[in-house]
């Protein structure tokens, strides 16, 4: 299981949840090429390690673990995992 980014990352982009994150599987960082092209911040579901530190960091309460997602934001599952090529 993974932690999943939700639509409330859209527009918001805090990165206090890459700087918490001890296995640097959250992007794209903002020293990445495509840090301004991209709406939101993605979680790696294969490299996260389900250590929960991303979650009190994020001011908007965008990061819920995979099997906690609110039905509204179903869709964010698929959409993280897409981001990085992994198979759900
Ligand atoms: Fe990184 Fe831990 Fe958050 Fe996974 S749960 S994205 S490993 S800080």
């Amino acid at each position: 299981m993974a932690f999943i980014i939700c639509e409330p990352c859209i527009g918001t982009k805090d990165t206090a949840c890459v700087d918490a994150c001890p296995v640097d599987c959250i992007h794209p960082r903002s020293d990445e090429d495509n840090f301004d092209d991209e709406q939101q911040l993605f979680i790696d579901p294969e490299e996260c390690i389900d250590c929960g530190a991303c979650v009190p960091e994020c001011p908007v309460e965008a990061i819920f673990p995979e099997d906690e997602v609110p039905d509204q934001w179903h869709d964010y599952i698929e959409i993280n995992y897409k981001w990085f090529g992994r198979e759900m």
